[in-house]
């Protein structure tokens, strides 16, 4: 355990005396000892605070609560990528894949790309696998972004990537989506900010957590002309490309001048149901990739060598998988929507994603964190709350958001508990 930080105080003081009254030097670095002393964390550590969605999580346990907070399935990960892990064991892929990802990975997503959306990537030059898409984009923004950089953020956002910047030490910039306009973006609000201070990136999270917005096509073009026009980079989360519930995903890559301007990120945790293997890609320009790549190697060397290797051979045979999955959430979505609505809530109906953002004014005075906190302790169901989507608290207080990626029985469990709420 740490002393208190008064007693580490006096031994300071302390050795200082000692070492003037036997007539010693200071030692070079005392200074330096004593400032550790002094603030015991770094600025950048102190400048977030935990994640509140895993709080929830927590917090869901404690209360035994159904959990609709952290975004992680309960229903098990496709067999045939299970099994694919446990022969990957057995022969013996057990040691350091290639940093930047096993040539058979780099090459699976490389022909995923082609196929789905008909975007040539080269495996040797343009892929690196990370831990996650959670470490593609911190090792994207540290790659790109020098401190004080100012980075473009949707809000309401990902509560990641707040502290993505502050750890890069880059400056978040954010620009608000409308929720009377269906979370609509206000291109004249990024303009106008760009022409006092210019942009070094812009995070584009599409289809979006929290709200499941999915960025339509003239938005990407209005938003990848500013980029050309400005010059920053687009470093886009596309986490739940598989998980649309109508048109096509589309890449902002292909977009007129982006294709050099782009970092794309993406993974296996939301795809394949595997949050816990901790498998995410990018895609990038060369000269990007090398960038990328030194950051990526140093933080984690790597992703775990024989899950590289089935998410390798899940991509290969994946068939008709994702559009199942899509259909899937679909039916989760048309069920547990509605449901939130008849039991009080005002529901924007998602686009993509498995979330939900819904307006508790209608059902209650309290604050989203007190409701939550209520909703867990009287109904047993956990969700989490609005204010950590925005950088100011305040600014979601009205809103909490549901995650539906369960199974249909504990949705049909989740909704009848939510229907106990009006009138509490
Ligand atoms: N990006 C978004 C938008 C997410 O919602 C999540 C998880 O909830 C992640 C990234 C995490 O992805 P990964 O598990 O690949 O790190």
């Amino acid at each position: 355990m740490s002393p208190p930080a008064a007693s580490l105080r006096s031994i300071r003081i302390c050795a200082v005396e000692i070492s003037s009254r036997n007539g010693w030097k200071r030692r070079p670095g005392l200074e330096s000892v004593n400032a550790l002393n002094k603030t015991r964390i770094s600025e950048k550590a102190a400048s977030f605070s935990e994640s509140v969605i895993r709080e929830m999580t927590r917090l869901a346990n404690r209360h035994n609560a159904i959990n609709l907070a952290q975004g992680f399935p309960n229903f098990p990960a496709p067999d045939f990528l299970k099994e694919a892990a446990c022969r990957a064991i057995r022969n013996d892929i057990n040691q350091y894949a290639i940093t930047w990802g096993s040539p058979r990975l780099r090459r699976a997503i490389s022909d995923k790309y082609l196929r789905q959306y008909d975007y040539e990537a080269d495996p040797d030059r343009e892929i690196t696998v990370c831990c996650g898409a959670t470490e593609c984009m911190i090792a994207a923004i540290l790659a790109l972004v020098d401190p004080g950089g100012r980075v473009a953020v949707f809000e309401p956002f990902y509560e990641n990537y707040g502290p993505d910047a502050a750890i890069a030490g880059a400056a978040p910039q954010y620009f608000q989506l409308d929720p009377e306009r269906d979370w609509a973006v206000d291109f004249e609000a990024i303009e106008r900010s760009i022409q006092r201070e210019p942009l070094r990136a812009l995070i584009l999270n599409s289809p979006q957590n929290p709200t499941g917005k999915a960025f339509n096509q003239s938005e990407m073009e209005r938003l990848a002309e500013l980029a050309v026009r400005y010059d920053f980079y687009v470093i886009t989360d596309e986490i739940y490309e598989h998980i649309l519930y109508s048109g096509r995903h589309a890449l902002i890559a292909q977009l007129p001048g982006m294709r050099e301007r782009t970092v794309t990120i993406s993974g296996l945790s939301k795809t394949f149901s595997v949050t816990g293997w901790r498998l995410g890609y990018l895609v990038a320009p060369e000269d990007l990739t090398s960038a990328v790549r030194k950051i990526h190697d140093f933080l984690t060397v790597g992703a775990a060598a024989p899950l590289q290797e089935a998410a390798a051979e899940a991509l290969e045979s994946s068939g008709d998988y994702f559009e199942k999955l899509a259909e899937e959430y679909r039916r989760r979505r048309d069920f547990f929507v509605p449901a939130l609505r008849k039991a009080g809530f005002r529901a924007w109906n998602p686009q993509g994603a498995y979330y939900v953002m819904t307006d508790i004014s209608g059902l209650t005075e309290l604050s989203d964190v007190a409701f939550v906190r209520r909703m867990v302790e009287e109904i047993g169901v956990a969700a989490v709350p609005g204010s950590s989507f925005f950088q100011k608290g305040d600014s979601g207080r009205k809103f909490v958001r549901f995650a539906f990626c369960k199974t249909m029985d504990v949705l049909e469990e989740a909704a009848e508990r939510l229907s106990r709420l009006r009138g509490r």
